[in-house]
């Protein structure tokens, strides 16, 4: 069952999450390698993509926020796309475009970012959003300070937590075939939050403090081993790295409230796409292969569009056709 521990330190102005992402992320693999056009990833790429799959329900988990948050990484490699999205429920989809051959042993830069072009963008995309509204997004390239191409996921969401948010924050990430988990440690931002009622020391003291701890619970953090991380069960992990610390523990987020596969694809967004190619396009794809056939890369549903439906997208200009079938 997939899984959220959220935690905070007491007393201390640090607070973590770890997420174990098991049927979840199974249902993303099982549903691309039973797509016959794409197959399943090369390992390389199920590490990636299972590794921001799980920072990103890590980032949604830490944020107030209703609406999708999208993780994705525009690589200049054979890895040209690799996205992951989350609703505030929690329900997560994933999927990546492989356009050339990753190597068994293939490194982060070799996949993403082999000319240092490569960038790493997180947009929050609200529920609620206003017309013309965009979204806010966030955009980091795949390098450090020195331009040294990073080789760990984990090292470019850091750097990005550091530079957007300000945050320090502490990340290990690892994901196999059967689990995607990461644990996030991060330095809440200066004294006056609930966690730090009843601390009367001054401001400079705090800021003193809040280093000292963090970078002490940082260290642990760090300690841990992917494959800790993909074969323990959170209670030993967590104790395993903390056990001298004093957590309060929040409810674990599981089952229907935990993370779980979801695809938000529909046969009206299809029809809109369809719509937006225009009526010469549609027909000509129409006169080719007999049908308009459109597949969400996503789940791997297929959407049909015989010659009667097409002719209907494109018989109402201003309105939509009703739809035959929605699809989740
Ligand atoms: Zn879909």
């Amino acid at each position: 069952m997939s899984e959220i521990h959220k935690f905070i330190f007491e007393g201390l102005p640090v607070r973590g999450a770890v997420v174990r992402l098991t049927d979840a992320w199974v249902e993303i693999l099982r549903r691309r390698a039973s797509n016959t056009t794409h197959g399943a990833y090369p390992l390389p790429v199920q590490a990636l993509l299972g590794e921001m799959t799980a920072a990103a329900v890590l980032m949604q988990s830490n944020i107030k926020f209703n609406g999708s948050l999208i993780l994705q990484v525009f690589g200049d490699g054979p890895v040209k796309l690799a996205v992951v999205e989350v609703q505030s429920d929690f329900a997560v989809r994933a999927t990546a475009t492989v356009n050339g051959e990753v190597s068994a042993d293939a490194t982060l830069s070799q996949m993403v970012n082999v000319g240092n072009e490569g960038r790493c963008a997180i947009t929050l995309d609200p529920q609620d959003r206003q017309p013309g509204q965009q979204p806010y997004q966030g955009v980091v390239p795949l390098f450090g300070d020195d331009k040294e191409k990073l080789e760990k996921f984990s090292d470019v969401l850091q750097h990005y937590m550091l530079q957007s948010e300000q945050l320090d924050t502490t990340l290990v990430l690892a994901a196999d075939d059967k689990v995607a988990a990461g644990l996030l440690i991060q330095r809440l931002p200066m004294s006056g939050t609930g966690n730090l009622a009843g601390n009367t020391h001054s401001a400079d003291e705090d800021q003193i403090g809040i280093n000292e701890h963090y970078n002490r619970i940082a260290v642990l953090a760090s300690s841990l081993k992917r494959e800790e991380l993909l074969t323990l069960d959170v209670e030993t992990i967590l104790h395993r790295l903390f056990w001298d610390e004093s957590l309060l523990r929040f409810e674990p987020l599981q089952g229907e409230a935990g993370p779980h596969f979801s695809c938000t694809c529909n046969r009206d967004r299809v029809t809109r796409m369809i719509k937006g190619l225009g009526a010469d396009e549609a027909h000509s794809i129409l006169q080719e292969l007999g049908q308009v056939e459109v597949g969400c890369d996503f789940c791997g549903t297929q959407y049909r569009f015989d010659t009667v439906d097409v002719a209907q997208i494109f018989r109402q200009p201003d309105e939509l056709p009703p739809t035959s079938a929605a699809v989740q």
